[in-house]
């Protein structure tokens, strides 16, 4: 093959289109450069850079990962472009884009002259294919330096943006959506409706090509994303955003948001996902869409237990687990116990039965996606709500969210109370006419947390402690993201209190393990954005300090995160409204 007719399944091409998406802040063209791309690409090949150009590595649901942070990312850059490290460090700071230094600095050095070598896309998934079930950090590193060695600039560049799970070219799952519907010439809600089935964007763009959308079918076993809630700043703003004659009421649990699959078991060949058990299939995936069916066996036989002995199709419900008192029973519905008390199980590897009697869970269910081969998705929420009042629960260890309908937010003040006394973390507002939006954080669900507000952030930055704590970074710097769609991350404040010495402890190793730079001889640090915190303060103010505008007074942190990824944080938005509302939730 010669370099003047790649074909057009080099991944070159990818990365030519790539640049020319981002020269352009037009929508519609960036549409249109994907869409001629797309034109010449065989069906294998358009799946997958379907997939490249919304950001994931695999598809959607697969539950395969790359695990590769930023600090190994800036290693295998360096290695493979033979320049100093701290070159490599300063050109980060400048460009704030670990690919677009890769591109840059791609043979500086004579030591790697630049290849002429084409990847095409198969090689690209082979590759990672390959990395994911590569072990280790450093075998991880090794691997990548070998591929980056072996490519032109600019496909070194657009690999490692793709580890990094972001082209940030200005293209979201969402444009790319958009762009199949005009060159396929079918509307967006077709195309978004099949993405929503089938969870995975090369797929759609393949029946979209075959003009086949209306067949995706949703798949039991393969779990669609989550529907969000938008905090909520006043009762006021409560008012104007739910219909006048009435709005559904629920309590806000604080626990693991997690998706049921269940079904009875089918004679051919079992799903990749679930659990056997009394002669039905279960699996449980957490917000992250992974499968976390194995941390909770004790949930699994009342599951089982929901499917009527009637049904011959599945179901996939919606709902919260959360810590409850042992020997429950009797003091329901007071038993639910804080979400710490769910520490002790998360991330073992084994449970032991004596562990699991000490700290038991109930699943509360609020949603009903699928019910018995009924899709329910676009169904309004008091249809499905009523699929899910047809589900007999045992009350105990499966539960249904009471639902309470309000017309006018005079009594929510009071309902807020009561929910807090139920040991809740607040109130959800549903607006009974909606749709369940997978994957979007929409105005029909709207949040009431705690009377002070609270905030969920991304640690940027850390720096060691004083006293006790100077052994450790113990004092975070951390933002807000500046909007849903733009991912750039905006600090918002400083905090060093609220963590327990373990907590700071584990942390301080896994922030020297993942330091993008240092300063002051290691004690200040950049690291990878990836820690979740919740944090409280005392109000939103304005100020010069942060690129934000905004610095919270009195920060403390009420819990690291674990469940949710840094892509799902607050955005400047949020803080905006806060700052507004004077750092009130409810009042
Ligand atoms: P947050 O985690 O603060 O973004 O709030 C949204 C989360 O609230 C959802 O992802 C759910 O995990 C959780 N949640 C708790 N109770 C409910 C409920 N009744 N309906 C929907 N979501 C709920």
């Amino acid at each position: 093959m010669t370099d003047a007719f790649p074909p057009p399944d080099a991944f070159r091409f990818f990365c030519e289109t790539a640049e020319r998406i981002r020269a352009t802040a037009k929508r519609l063209e960036k549409a249109l450069f994907l869409g001629d791309y797309f034109r010449t690409l065989a069906d294998e090949d358009l799946v997958r850079a379907a997939r490249y150009f919304s950001g994931y590595v695999f598809s959607a649901r697969d539950q395969r990962t790359i695990h590769i942070g930023g600090a190994a990312l800036i290693a295998a850059v360096t290695a493979a472009s033979g320049a100093e490290e701290a070159l490599v460090r300063t050109r980060l700071v400048a460009l704030g884009d670990i690919g677009d230094v890769a591109g840059e600095l791609h043979g500086v050095t004579e030591a790697v002259p630049g290849p002429s070598s084409h990847l095409c896309l198969s090689e690209v998934e082979s590759f990672l294919a390959a990395l994911a079930v590569t072990t280790g950090t450093k075998q991880k590193i090794l691997a990548v330096t070998k591929v980056l060695r072996g490519l032109s600039a600019p496909e070194a560049k657009y690999l490692v943006k793709l580890l990094q799970g972001d082209l940030r070219i200005g293209l979201k799952e969402g444009a790319v959506e958009d762009a199949l519907a005009r060159h396929y010439q079918v509307s967006v809600g077709e195309v978004q409706r099949a993405n929503m089935l089938t969870g995975d964007i090369g797929e759609t763009a393949l029946l979209a090509r075959q003009g086949t959308l209306s067949t995706a079918a949703l798949r039991l076993f393969h779990p669609l994303k989550f529907m969000l809630a938008t905090p909520a700043t006043d009762l006021a703003d409560l008012a104007r955003q739910m219909p006048s004659d009435g709005f559904v009421v629920e309590d806000k649990f604080d626990g693991i948001r997690a998706q049921a699959h269940l079904a009875p078991v089918a004679a051919d060949s079992p799903p990749l996902h679930g659990t056997e058990i009394n002669g039905k299939r279960v699996a449980l995936f957490s917000r992250t869409l992974d499968e976390i069916t194995g941390a909770f066996p004790d949930l699994l036989p009342a599951l089982a237990a929901l499917i009527p002995e009637t049904s011959h199709q599945g179901f996939i419900l919606d709902g919260e687990i959360l810590p409850v008192r042992p020997a429950a029973g009797k003091a329901l519905p007071t038993d639910i116990l804080p979400f710490q008390s769910l520490q002790p199980r998360l991330g073992r590897k084994t449970l032991t039965s004596e562990l699991l009697a000490r700290t038991p869970v109930a699943f509360v269910l609020y949603d009903a996606l699928f019910s018995d081969g009924r899709i329910l998705l676009e169904e309004p929420l008091n249809v499905r709500r009523a699929a899910l009042v047809a589900l007999v629960v045992d009350g105990q260890v499966i539960r249904r969210a009471d639902s309470r309908v309000f017309v006018g937010t005079a009594d929510l003040d009071q309902e807020f109370e009561a929910a807090r006394a139920r040991g809740n973390e607040g109130l959800m507002v549903k607006d009974p006419g909606s749709r369940y939006k997978p994957g979007r954080r929409g105005r029909e669900w709207l949040k009431i947390k705690r009377t002070a507000a609270t905030l969920d952030v991304v640690v940027t930055a850390a720096q060691v402690g004083e006293g006790r704590r100077s052994r450790f970074l113990s004092d975070y710097t951390f933002a807000v993201r500046t909007s849903e769609t733009d991912p750039t991350l905006l600090n918002v404040g400083k905090a060093y209190s609220g963590l327990t010495d373990a907590e700071v402890q584990e942390l301080s190793d896994w922030l020297m393990a993942h330091t993008v730079q240092e300063f002051a001889h290691g004690k200040v640090r950049t690291v990878e954005p990836s820690i979740v915190f919740e944090v409280t303060f005392d109000r939103v103010q304005p100020s010069a300090r942060h690129k934000s505008g905004f610095a919270l007074r009195f920060p403390r942190i009420l819990r690291v995160r674990q469940d949710k990824p840094a892509s799902e944080i607050d955005t400047l938005e949020s803080v905006r409204r806060l700052a507004e509302a004077d750092g009130a939730a409810l009042d």
